[in-house]
């Protein structure tokens, strides 16, 4: 087995990978404004009502019409996949981690058409849409391994005349919750985790980009995934969602998204219903309000540089994004100034080529949060650099910075997952790290320092799943960087890392007399 090293980016500065990336758009105008159905045991099922997917920067540009489950037939999916749990437990490791690497090379083969389909359906800009797919294939090929790797258990001791071993056994039914914002990264990353342990799977994508996932399901069938292993179920999370999650036979959740829906479901999950006989295991990925501090002896271009990538990159909608600046008083003004210098350099529009560097926030409803965000902003801070939103074709926000906020105001402490990012000062590093860490959450952040001691005292106290020193607090490469935060991040699970197949198994422990 080669090796696992993850999928490298596209230079979309070479002629050839541009046009690469331009056909990869055309295969997908070929197919825009398609109808989807649900898959349900492999059949396909049509329905009348219809999730419509937009292309967030050209909201004319439809890019497929989905079929929507309704509780009726996501209790026909749930008593497939159930049913289908009793022989797909018993396959052998080996084959589920094949699967997984044959649809890997699958969609590097197809690799710039599913970025393309992450520029329309995302609103992506090349080089994003280009690390989402690259992640997908990254989770394929890493979980693939991991399963290797655990499909003989742990070491366990043995007295003589004894025989003991500690195995590893899937759990049941998933529910597999997953987000826009890195629709086919943690949507594909949480589907294969879940169903290369040998467990079958609902996957519900979210309703603004549940094309890339109807995509995805095809790969896995092409690649031999038995029918009724993975169930491709969009649907509304207060209609499907809540039935799901509530539902006896619901073994296990993995939810990625907002800390409200993720905490909601926390706790109807922990509810045991009638006919219910385990208690449910939740994974879930939420929010941020990750910080970059910049202290005083440091290379200050560094440091507004990650500042702006890290908070504009896909305009803000990560987990990840950098949403808070924290500056030693003595080069506060300094990194200011060339903070507001790169962002006022920076492009904003739809992503139709690869020098745009920012392109829509993903619907109406994450305009106008953020658009109020940046009205409270204005009471509450100093705006120096963007501002303005227009959402008449598709819903751009320009990158925003606010300066001398209050480390308690709520620029400083909400999440926005839009482009806007708040700096304040510090006195000295002890108080940065302080400001860093009052937050409610904890998931990335970031430490601009050349000074050793203080990088220490970070690596120490700064309280985050993922940190990082002298660059930006976003782009975690699955078997590289684990990603996953503390407090009301999440359930500190770590994706892409090495105790992640775990989550979605149970120990078991059998003894022999020899
Ligand atoms: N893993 C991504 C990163 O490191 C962020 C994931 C998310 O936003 O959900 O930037």
């Amino acid at each position: 087995m080669i090796p696992y090293k993850h999928e490298p980016f596209t230079d979309f500065t070479v002629e050839e990978n541009k046009h690469a990336l331009q056909q990869g758009l055309k295969t997908v105008e070929g197919y825009l404004g398609q109808d989807y159905p649900l898959i349900i045991g492999g059949e396909r099922v049509e329905t009348e009502d219809k999730i419509v997917s937009y292309n967030p920067g050209n909201k004319n540009e439809v890019v497929g019409r989905v079929s929507k489950a309704d509780q009726q037939l996501a209790e026909k999916a749930m008593q497939v996949a159930d049913e289908t749990f009793k022989t797909w437990r018993k396959v052998k490791p080996e084959i589920r981690a094949d699967i997984l690497f044959r649809a890997a090379a699958i969609v590097r083969r197809r690799k710039h058409e599913f970025s393309a389909l992450l520029v329309k359906e995302a609103g992506k800009p090349w080089n994003e849409a280009d690390a989402d797919t690259a992640e997908a294939i990254d989770f394929m090929e890493y979980y693939g391994r991991e399963m290797l790797a655990m499909k003989d258990g742990k070491k366990v001791e043995s007295r003589p005349g004894e025989y003991n071993r500690y195995d590893y056994i899937p759990l049941g039914v998933g529910v597999v919750i997953s987000p826009w914002n890195f629709a086919f990264a943690i949507m594909a990353g949480t589907a294969v985790a879940a169903l290369v342990t040998g467990n079958t799977v609902l996957l519900k994508p979210a309703s603004t980009t549940p094309v890339v996932a109807a995509k995805f399901v095809e790969v896995m069938e092409e690649a031999g995934l038995p029918k009724g292993v993975l169930n491709y179920i969009p649907g509304s999370g207060k209609e499907v969602g809540d039935y799901l999650v509530d539902h006896p036979r619901t073994r296990f959740i993995s939810f990625t998204g907002s800390r409200e829906v993720g905490t909601r479901m926390y706790e109807r999950a922990a509810k045991v219903n009638d006919g219910q006989t385990w208690l449910k295991r939740v994974i879930v990925e939420m929010g941020g309000k990750d910080t970059i501090v910049v202290d005083k002896e440091a290379d200050l271009e560094l440091a507004a540089q990650s500042i702006v990538k890290s908070a504009f990159g896909f305009s803000g909608q990560k987990c990840s994004a950098c949403s808070r600046a924290v500056v030693l008083e003595e080069v506060y003004d300094q990194v200011l100034d060339r903070v507001i210098e790169l962002t006022k350099e920076l492009s904003l529009g739809e992503t139709v080529a690869p020098e745009i560097f920012m392109g829509p926030v993903i619907d109406q409803a994450a305009y106008d949060k953020i658009m109020s965000y940046i009205e409270i902003g204005k009471e509450e801070g100093r705006l120096v650099a963007g501002g303005e939103g227009d959402s008449s074709q598709g819903f751009f926000i320009k990158p925003t910075v606010f300066a001398d906020l209050d480390p308690k105001s709520r620029l400083m402490q909400e999440e926005i997952f839009g482009p806007v990012v708040g700096l304040t000062k510090a006195k000295n590093f002890d108080e940065a790290i302080e400001i860093a860490n009052n937050t409610e959450y904890g998931l990335t952040g970031a430490v601009i320092t050349n000074n050793r001691m203080n990088q220490e005292k970070a690596r120490e106290d700064f309280h985050v799943g993922n940190l990082y020193f002298n660059r930006g607090c976003t782009g975690a490469i699955v078997g590289y960087q684990p990603f996953g935060g503390f407090d009301m991040s999440g359930t500190d699970s770590k994706a892409g890392g090495p105790d992640y197949l775990t989550l979605h198994m149970q120990a078991k422990t059998t003894s022999e007399m020899l």
